[in-house]
């Protein structure tokens, strides 16, 4: 019992502040594919190795701005093109 009071003591005096801090810093990462300078569309990356399956768990995406050059993290978004694959009848040659 005494664990449990030391271990919620600690949460509320600093577990609970990083918490809140990660929490406000996903929500401030941009959710859009435009970019934030000149509203251009991003580009998706590919990821370097070893940060995939980090990114991928905190749901991030990196993007390259065309226009600015420059990198930036958003939020990940369902793909338009994967949307797109499955709309589109598919032309299969026939093979006599
Ligand atoms: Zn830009």
């Amino acid at each position: 019992m005494m664990l449990v009071d030391f271990g919620l003591f600690f949460f509320v005096l600093l577990g609970s502040k990083i918490l809140l801090g990660m929490i406000a810093v996903y929500l401030l990462i941009p959710r859009d594919a435009a970019c934030t300078l000149c509203d251009a569309e991003l580009l998706p990356l590919q990821h370097p190795r070893g940060t995939i399956r980090l990114l991928r768990l905190l749901r991030l995406q990196r993007r390259w701005c065309m226009e600015c050059r420059r990198e930036s993290l958003t939020r990940r978004m369902a793909s338009a093109v994967t949307g797109q694959r499955a709309a589109l009848p598919v032309a299969e040659p026939r093979i006599r």
